[in-house]
């Protein structure tokens, strides 16, 4: 991407919208309005919004559902046996793996776990976990609770790698690992970070830990559908993320889970198991020992649920229509339009504490407010942006490339700054 020279005006920001290849996607979706009046939407960090054509998805397995019966399973115009299949290659290709590596089910926490348990068998000598100080509360809560259940007290084998200034340094995440020479047994780091939008090179941080012979995995809750984490090529041994974030799949939604194919066919790793997970062939003859399948779908546990992955699989046809490099390059174009607006703003209200290079956020900006404080984001809501407040004093708004315009932009920071008048 060259360099854009951006300019602070609507007619600047309509003639981007002009040029861009994406910008007839924001019909597909549906935007909220709030009394009649249309929401400028910056939320979908937090949950995207719904593409028109996941209703006709749906409502196509409530039709099999209501003519069919269990015959579903195996007559449906998309069978449910195999349905959370049709989903694995469009999901492998946004998030860099092989579809070998790739299954979509349960929600993040709950596949959080599940990795843990096959990715985190502490021992005496080797039982520490790093994570970021700012990892979200659940991440922290299912690794405090993970390093209680094997006997160990999260005070002294949870580690924190603190920001410096306001950013990651992976140095200090090196020191880290030295500090606490062959102690260290996972590192489990979010990508982004939810709260300051810092992305990481996960490649880096995977050689960094293996290096350390700790195991690495990735929170990608904020980076699927975001950034591009390839994951198969960063050699991390398990990834985790949720579908209802940049993916759009509707909340609650299933959530996505990688497993690295150096992995693909280990039976001596721990794992809990379901039928979901036994091989297929002989699944439904209810006898065998288990005999998980080679990949990521072994870690399956029950039966997905149809609706949740029929949504899904219309959002990924969307995503596969505009192709996620396409998207990529506009999110970049976008967030660095809504950076220079921002940063255009006189005096020091606001200060953006996402970094400023391209490859180290995603479309993420998070913007720490100076002097106001909550109050002034109830203003911006009752102006009719829906954003994301985190205390004490974050606002994090996202511009996604696939429903938000250049005019959203502008008119976002236009709004801004009258209430900061
Ligand atoms: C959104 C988010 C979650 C949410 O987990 P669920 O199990 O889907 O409720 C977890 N971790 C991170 C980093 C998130 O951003």
């Amino acid at each position: 991407m060259g360099k854009i020279n951006y300019d602070n005006s609507l007619l600047f920001a309509k003639e981007m919208d002009e040029k861009d290849p994406l910008t007839h996607y924001k019909n597909q979706f549906h935007i909220p309005k709030i009394n009649g009046k249309t929401q400028l939407y910056f939320c979908g960090n937090s949950l995207g919004l719904q593409p028109k054509i996941t209703q006709e998805y749906i409502q196509q397995e409530l039709d099999d559902w209501s003519k069919l019966g269990v015959e579903g399973h195996t007559d449906a115009k998309n069978p449910w046996k195999p349905y959370h299949e049709f989903l694995t290659e469009n999901m492998a290709e946004i998030v860099g793996a092989k579809p070998l590596e790739v299954v979509m089910m349960n929600t993040l926490s709950v596949n959080l776990h599940l990795m843990m348990v096959s990715f985190y068998q502490p021992t005496k000598k080797k039982r520490k976990i790093i994570i970021e100080k700012d990892a979200f509360p659940s991440d922290k809560y299912a690794v405090e609770s993970q390093i209680k259940f094997h006997g160990f007290d999260p005070k002294a084998d949870l580690i924190l790698w603190e920001p410096r200034e306001d950013y990651y340094h992976l140095d200090d995440l090196e020191k880290l690992l030295k500090e606490n020479a062959d102690e260290v047994a996972l590192i489990l780091i979010g990508v982004p970070n939810y709260y300051t939008g810092q992305t990481f090179d996960l490649k880096k941080i995977t050689k960094l830990g293996h290096t350390h012979n700790a195991l690495v995995g990735f929170d990608l809750a904020h980076g699927a559908g975001n950034i591009q984490p390839n994951l198969h090529d960063s050699q991390a041994d398990f990834a985790v993320w949720c579908s209802y974030k940049y993916l759009n799949s509707g909340p609650g939604s299933v959530g996505g889970c990688f497993v690295h194919e150096k992995h693909a066919d280990n039976i001596n790793l721990n794992r809990f198991a379901g039928w979901w997970g036994h091989n297929k062939e002989t699944r439904f003859n209810m006898r065998q020992e288990f005999d998980p399948i080679k990949g990521a779908e072994g870690w399956q546990l029950s039966n997905p649920p149809i609706l949740s992955l029929a949504a899904i699989r219309a959002s990924l046809a969307v995503f596969k229509e505009a192709g996620f490099e396409n998207i990529r390059e506009k999110s970049k174009k976008l967030t660095g339009f809504l950076e220079f607006l921002l940063e255009d703003i006189k005096g020091d209200a606001i200060k953006i504490i996402t970094p400023k290079n391209p490859t180290e956020r995603g479309c993420q900006l998070s913007v720490e407010l100076k002097s106001a404080g909550k109050d002034f984001f109830k203003d911006l809501t009752a102006a009719g942006v829906i954003a994301d407040w985190r205390e004490p004093n974050v606002i994090r708004l996202a511009p996604i490339p696939l429903y938000n315009s250049f005019e959203d932009v502008f008119l976002l920071v236009e709004k801004i700054k009258s209430l900061l008048d």
